[in-house]
């Protein structure tokens, strides 16, 4: 692991297995310097162990530098379940998943990801004090955080725009959204109600036919989201969706979306500039569930403490794009500079 492209000198690795429960988990950490270690987690059928380890290190990493920008007081971890969320999941799995949680004495806060809904991690709660995101249990209950991240996402999104065209005015302009689950699905109701124009795709058609009734989106195949002509590209699915053979596809002027680790490698930041495309960080526009989350944590939940803290994520989103294009640097160095400042100085 110590030799692993992923290691950042994440500060423990922990893996988990539950013989009774089948439960096979990877709980990473990355930094604590600015509070315990906090980030949802993912149920995902990996391809190998391998994947599922880099998975867990990359997203951690993430976490750190998204918490960091979103300026709250925990720093970044990540768990990864190992297991196919439609057929994989037991009562007896997500109690063995809160009783590792709990096992690392609130070094780690989780809360949902993709695969996992708030129902899990309700079964978590049972075993470990070091569960978010709840709907029942604990005064100070959030829900479900991808109201809030779509919040942020919408914002974003007019903040780049501003950038590229000089208004944030979204009436008219055309955004492809990848992904219309819990947070593209909020992001196409945000941005239908101001005016754009929507081209959705999705591997559900449940969902799409859901989405396109509400907004009257446009529908079409999975792959066929990187051919559109767009203003704004919104990746709200999968990783990775942002490498050389998209980028040659892509006829946008700016990616703006939820999705967490969008670029395939970071050096996708400079070709996305080399592209003439002006891409919002994901952990700097995505980070309103986790502020959601650490509000619930700090024991009294207040939507205007969460407003206002997501505001301000979005007003640094607005620094590194100005920073990134006044000095001619990719966005995501900019972005990343700036969390890794924040890390270091001890001041999220
Ligand atoms: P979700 O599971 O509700 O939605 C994901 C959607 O993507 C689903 O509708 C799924 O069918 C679709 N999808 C899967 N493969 C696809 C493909 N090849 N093409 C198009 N669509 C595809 O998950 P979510 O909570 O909305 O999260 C979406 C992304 O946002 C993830 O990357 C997640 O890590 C990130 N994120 C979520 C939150 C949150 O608050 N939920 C916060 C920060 C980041």
């Amino acid at each position: 692991m110590f030799n692993h492209p992923s290691f950042d000198a994440h500060e423990g690795v922990h893996s988990f297995h539950d013989a009774p429960s089948g439960l096979r988990c990877i709980i990473a950490i990355h930094s604590t310097a600015l509070g315990p270690s906090a980030g949802g987690c993912r149920m995902w059928d990996y391809a190998t162990g391998a994947d599922m380890l880099t998975d867990a290190l990359r997203l951690s990493q993430g976490m750190s530098y998204k918490n960091a920008i979103a300026g709250i007081p925990f720093g970044g971890g990540k768990a990864v379940i190992w297991g196919d969320s439609k057929t994989g999941k037991s009562e007896a799995l997500f109690r063995a998943f809160g009783r590792a949680i709990e096992s690392l004495n609130g070094k780690y806060y989780t809360a949902e990801d993709v695969g996992i809904d708030t129902a899990d991690i309700e079964i978590a709660a049972h075993e470990t004090r070091y569960a978010a995101g709840l709907t029942t249990s604990g005064a100070a209950a959030s829900g479900d955080p991808s109201p809030i991240t779509a919040r942020g996402v919408f914002k974003g999104i007019k903040t780049t725009l501003a950038r590229v065209f000089e208004t944030d005015d979204v009436n008219g302009r055309t955004i492809a959204i990848q992904g219309v689950g819990s947070v593209g699905g909020y992001t196409c109701d945000y941005l239908a109600e101001a005016g754009a124009r929507l081209i959705i795709a999705d591997v559900d058609d449940e969902a799409l036919a859901a989405v396109a009734r509400r907004t009257g989106a446009t529908i079409v195949a999975p792959d066929e989201i990187y051919d559109v002509e767009a203003d704004v590209f919104s990746p709200n699915a999968l990783g990775a969706v942002i490498n050389p053979d998209t980028i040659k596809r892509l006829k946008v002027r700016a990616i703006a979306g939820g999705a967490n680790n969008q670029l395939a490698t970071g050096d996708m930041g400079e070709a996305l500039r080399d592209a003439g495309i002006l891409y919002a960080p994901d952990y700097v526009i995505n980070g309103g569930g986790i502020i959601n989350i650490a509000s619930e944590v700090s024991g009294t939940y207040s939507p205007d403490w969460v407003s206002d803290k997501v505001d301000a994520m979005i007003e640094t989103l607005g620094d590194v794009l100005d920073t990134a294009l006044s000095r001619g640097a990719p966005t995501n160095q900019i972005a990343d500079e700036m969390a890794r400042e924040r890390i270091a100085l001890g001041t999220g």
